[in-house]
C-alpha cells in the first residue's frame, strides 16, 4: 500500500486513488464470515443458509450503483419482481470513504427521483443550483447562466452521492418487490433465447427474463455479450474533496478552465462546496500527497478569494478520466445502462445524469410492452430502448468531449476564439436558454419519469 510523505496512507479503491489524513483502513472487498445476502423483504441479512438455492424473478440487474438501485426501485414500482447483485457490500457503498463526490443532478432527474419516492429521503441534503457561471482563466469574457432567465425552478442540485446511495437503500427498504445480493461475486452469466441465468459464489442461481448491466465502466455484462467499445484515455484525473469557505456561495456553480483542465467549485449545503480539480495524470501522485496545507493553499490559489478562506474537508479522491462508450446498448435478453453503456468527462456534470435518463426510458419501454403483453426481454421491446437512448447519449457524449478538447489546453489562438465564444453566447438569450434547458435536462424526447409523471 503506497504510503505519502507524512507516513500517511494512500488507499486504492479499483481505478480510484483515495487519501485521507486520519482514516487508515477500509472495508473494502470481501468482509471476514464470507459473502452477505440482505432480503429487503424482512430487512434481516441472510448468509449461508439460503446457499444452493434457485430463484426467479421478472429483471436481474448487475451492480448496485446509483443507476443500478434506481433502475431496481423504478422496475419494483412498476410491478417487476427484481434482483440486483452487487459485489459490494452495503457498508461499503453508503461509507463516507467509498465515494468522494457530489453530483450535479439535472432539475427534470430530480423530479424522476421524485416520482420514484427516493427524492424525500435525500432533499435535505440538496442544495439547489440557481446560477452557473464559466470562465476561462483569466479572461474577463464569462458566461452566466441564472435559472431566473427561464422563470421555472432552480438548474438542479447538487448533492454529495453518500447521501444519494443512503437515500436509494431507505427506499428500497420500503418495497417489496426487490431483493438485493450484497457482497456477492458473479460465477456465471447465461443468456437464452428463453432466460437469463446468474450464478452466485454463494451456490445462488438467479433466473429471469431480463438482465440489466448497470455495472460501470468495466462491465461484466457488456464483456460477456463481447460488444465492442471505444475508449479514450483523457491522461488526466479528477482530483475531488470538499471544502468549507467564509463567504456564503448563493448557490452558484462556479465552472473555470485553467491550462491543465475544468475546475468546478459546486455548492453544496451550508457554507461548503465540493471540488472537481482536473489536472494532468502525471501530476496527480504529487499534489494527493500534499500536507494538508500545501494542498488547502493550492486550492485557495485556484478558487480565488470571492468565498474568503477555504478549508479543505474529509478526504482527497483522484478520478481517472476517460472518454468511452459501447457500439450497441443491447444483445439476446440483455440491456446495458449508465457507464456500462457511456463513460465521459464530468466537464458538464452530466454521467449520472445520462445514465439516470437510460433508466427512465428503459422502464418506460419495458412497462408500456409489459402491459399489451410483450415479452420484456424480446428483441423487438429492447430494440425500442437503444434506439432511444443512443441518439439522446451520441450528442451529449459528443458536446462533453469536445469540451474537454476545447478548453484544457493553453493555446493563445484556440484560447481567443473560445473566449469570443464564451461571451457571444452570453449575449444571445435564446442561445443561452437552450444550454441551460439542457444543464436543467428538459431537452429532447423526455420519458415520463423525467417530466415527473408516473408509468
Ligand atoms: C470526478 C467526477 C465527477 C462527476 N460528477 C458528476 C456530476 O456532477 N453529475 C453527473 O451526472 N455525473 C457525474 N459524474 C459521473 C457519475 O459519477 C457516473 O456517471 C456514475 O457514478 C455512474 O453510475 P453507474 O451506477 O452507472 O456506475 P458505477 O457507479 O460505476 O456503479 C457500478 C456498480 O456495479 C458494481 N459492479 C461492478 N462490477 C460488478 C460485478 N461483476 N458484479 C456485481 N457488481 C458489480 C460496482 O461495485 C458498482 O457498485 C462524475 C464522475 C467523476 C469521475
Amino acid at each position: 500500500m503506497p504510503v505519502n510523505s507524512s507516513g500517511q496512507e494512500r488507499q486504492s479503491y479499483g481505478t480510484v486513488f483515495y487519501w485521507h489524513p486520519t482514516v487508515r483502513q477500509h472495508a473494502t472487498g470481501q468482509r471476514p464470515g464470507g459473502p452477505i445476502e440482505i432480503d429487503t423483504m424482512s430487512n434481516k441479512p441472510t448468509t449461508d443458509t439460503e446457499k444452493n438455492t434457485e430463484q426467479s424473478f421478472d429483471v436481474t440487474i448487475i451492480g448496485g450503483g446509483m443507476v443500478g438501485l434506481t433502475a431496481a426501485i423504478g422496475l419494483a414500482q412498476s410491478g417487476f419482481n427484481v434482483a440486483v447483485v452487487e459485489r459490494a457490500p452495503k457498508g461499503d457503498l453508503t461509507a463516507a470513504e467509498y465515494d468522494g463526490r457530489s453530483s450535479a443532478l439535472a432539475f427534470a432527474n430530480c423530479r424522476m427521483l421524485e416520482a420514484l419516492g427516493i427524492w424525500r429521503h435525500m432533499e435535505q441534503y440538496a442544495q439547489p443550483i440557481n446560477e452557473i457561471r464559466v470562465s476561462d482563466g483569466p479572461s474577463l469574457l464569462h458566461l452566466h447562466f441564472d435559472h431566473k432567465a427561464l422563470g421555472e425552478g432552480p438548474l438542479g442540485n447538487m448533492v454529495e452521492n453518500r447521501h444519494t446511495r443512503i437515500a436509494l437503500f431507505e427506499r428500497l427498504n420500503e418495497l417489496k418487490n426487490i431483493q438485493l445480493f450484497l457482497g456477492n461475486d458473479i460465477e456465471s452469466l447465461e443468456r437464452t433465447a428463453e432466460k437469463t441465468v446468474v450464478s452466485l459464489a454463494s451456490g445462488t442461481e438467479i433466473t429471469s427474463k431480463l438482465l440489466l448491466g448497470t455495472d460501470g465502466r468495466n462491465s461484466m455484462v457488456r464483456r460477456s455479450a463481447n460488444i465492442p467499445v471505444s475508449v479514450f484515455d483523457y491522461k488526466q484525473y479528477g482530483i475531488v474533496c470538499s471544502i468549507e469557505h467564509e463567504i456564503g456561495h448563493e448557490g452558484i456553480a462556479h465552472e473555470r478552465f485553467l491550462p491543465a483542465g475544468p475546475f468546478a467549485i459546486l455548492p453544496l449545503t451550508g457554507n461548503r462546496s465540493s471540488l472537481v480539480w482536473t489536472e494532468k495524470a502525471h501530476l496527480v501522485n504529487t499534489i494527493m500527497a500534499l500536507p494538508e496545507r500545501s494542498f488547502a493553499a493550492e486550492i485557495q490559489r485556484r478558487t480565488g478569494d470571492f468565498l474568503g478562506k477555504i478549508k479543505p474537508v474529509g478526504g482527497r479522491w483522484a478520478y481517472p478520466l476517460s472518454l468511452q462508450y459501447a457500439d450497441a446498448y443491447t444483445d439476446t435478453r440483455m440491456a446495458i445502462l449508465g457507464d456500462a453503456a457511456h463513460g465521459i468527462h464530468p466537464i458538464a456534470g452530466q454521467g449520472l445524469n445520462l445514465g439516470l435518463r437510460d433508466v427512465a426510458a428503459l422502464i418506460e419501454v419495458i412497462t408500456d410492452s409489459a402491459r399489451v403483453g410483450l415479452d420484456i426481454g424480446s428483441e423487438q421491446v429492447l430494440d425500442g430502448y437503444a434506439g432511444w437512448r443512443h441518439a439522446d447519449n451520441a450528442a451529449l457524449i459528443s458536446v462533453t468531449d469536445l469540451l474537454n478538447r476545447l478548453f484544457s489546453n493553453d493555446v493563445a489562438p484556440i484560447r481567443a476564439a473560445r473566449d469570443i465564444g464564451l461571451a457571444v453566447v452570453n449575449e444571445i438569450p435564446p442561445l443561452k436558454n437552450f444550454f441551460m434547458s439542457h444543464a436543467r435536462g428538459t431537452v429532447g424526447e423526455l420519458p415520463k419519469l423525467l417530466r415527473g409523471e408516473a408509468l
